[in-house]
């Protein structure tokens, strides 16, 4: 497996074929509570000094920045306008923000305002500092059956709370799995999340974890972040996704056939969870039934895991990441470095597609 190990060592990007005033921060008292109930300054680019890249996305980076007020730490995620309307993902961003301004969880990544100015859009989101659990997984190769039964546990309940606000996630990866200071997972890039009452039939999503339901535009709801969580736990105890090929078509028709080579080391248990969520029938999906993620969380494979403990954050985690000090980046790939300047004056003719920003 050693040449899917080479192809995949980069960040996967995501497909999609669809479609300067700001908010808190100023107290160091302020806590996730207080972003939903009170009323906040507008911030702005001159609150911040920007630092390091910590991510790359197809239409923007995340940058470490310092807020120039209370000193403290802040991933701020650029997206240039003009970017974001070339790719059509106008409606995408918006909802991005909304999305994230409208959840509150342990394991999701805090949004603390947005603003824009003449070129960019900006996200403020709370600076999660152990890096992605991606680096993590690829330095170890592959995850034993207790650590990966940690961060799916974290990784289930913070789906299921989306599911339960008609959120859909759709973009679950390793990449997007960010650490905190204790090891907890904080999952980021609400890129791709929606609000689905009902079906939605958009094509985006990383290749790797793309559900057939997805490939075959069929609408989709809900049941494809399970679909993702199969895919996840089985790349965290394999090392290596179950489906893979360098050409996208190929890849896709790797996902229709659904034959999955099983590693002889897998848990029994793991690999029968792991059928009952990779399984392209919707009404016999894990997730997708009348018990919903109970039906996850009660099977065998999570046998003396304390989902009431795991969502107190009480249950320690099997890596804690070493931090140096607030702003230390070690944990995140460095990236070249763009000498674009934030903040010019220029004519900004996409305002009107962005004025919740
Ligand atoms: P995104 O464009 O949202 O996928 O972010 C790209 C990359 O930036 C992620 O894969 C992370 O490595 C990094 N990143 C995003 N959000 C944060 C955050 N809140 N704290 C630290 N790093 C982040």
């Amino acid at each position: 497996m050693s040449f899917i190990h080479k192809i995949i060592d980069k960040a996967r990007h995501p497909i999609s074929s669809s479609s300067s005033s700001f908010s808190s921060i100023s107290t160091s008292t302020s806590t996730n509570e207080d972003k939903h109930t009170t009323t906040k300054p507008k911030l702005k680019l001159e609150d911040f000094s920007l630092l390091r890249t910590l991510g790359t996305g197809s239409f923007g980076r995340v940058h470490l920045a310092q807020s120039r007020h209370n000193n403290r730490y802040y991933a701020i995620k650029v997206l240039k306008k003009s970017e974001v309307v070339r790719l059509k993902q106008v409606e995408h961003t918006n909802s991005e923000k909304h999305i994230l301004e409208s959840v509150s969880n342990p394991f999701l990544v805090n949004l603390w305002g947005t603003f824009q100015d003449d070129a960019n859009l900006y996200m403020v989101m709370d600076y999660v500092p152990g890096g992605e659990l991606f680096s993590v997984l690829r330095k170890s190769q592959r995850f034993p059956d207790h650590v990966v039964k940690f961060y799916t546990a974290e990784v289930l309940l913070a789906i299921e709370y989306l599911h339960s606000k008609d959120i859909v996630y759709r973009d679950l990866k390793p990449e997007n799995l960010l650490l905190d200071a204790s090891g907890h997972i904080k999952i980021t890039d609400f890129g791709f999340a929606k609000h689905v009452p009902d079906n939605t039939w958009t094509l985006c999503g990383t290749p790797d974890y793309l559900a057939p339901e997805v490939i075959q535009s069929k609408g989709y709801t809900k049941a494809v972040d399970w679909w993702s969580l199969g895919i996840l736990i089985f790349e965290m105890l394999a090392g290596y996704p179950p489906f893979y090929d360098d050409d996208h078509l190929k890849l896709y028709e790797k996902i229709l056939q659904g034959k999955i080579r099983w590693p002889a080391y897998f848990d029994p248990h793991a690999k029968d969870l792991l059928k009952r969520l990779l399984t392209s029938d919707l009404s016999r999906r894990f997730g997708n039934l009348k018990g919903g993620a109970d039906d996850i969380k009660t099977h065998r494979w999570f046998d003396g895991v304390d989902f009431s403990r795991i969502a107190a954050r009480q249950v320690r985690a099997p890596y804690i990441p070493q931090i140096r000090g607030e702003g230390d980046a070690s944990h995140f790939d460095r990236y070249p470095e763009s000498n674009e300047q934030y903040g010019l004056a220029c004519p900004d003719i996409h305002r009107d597609k962005f004025i919740d920003f």
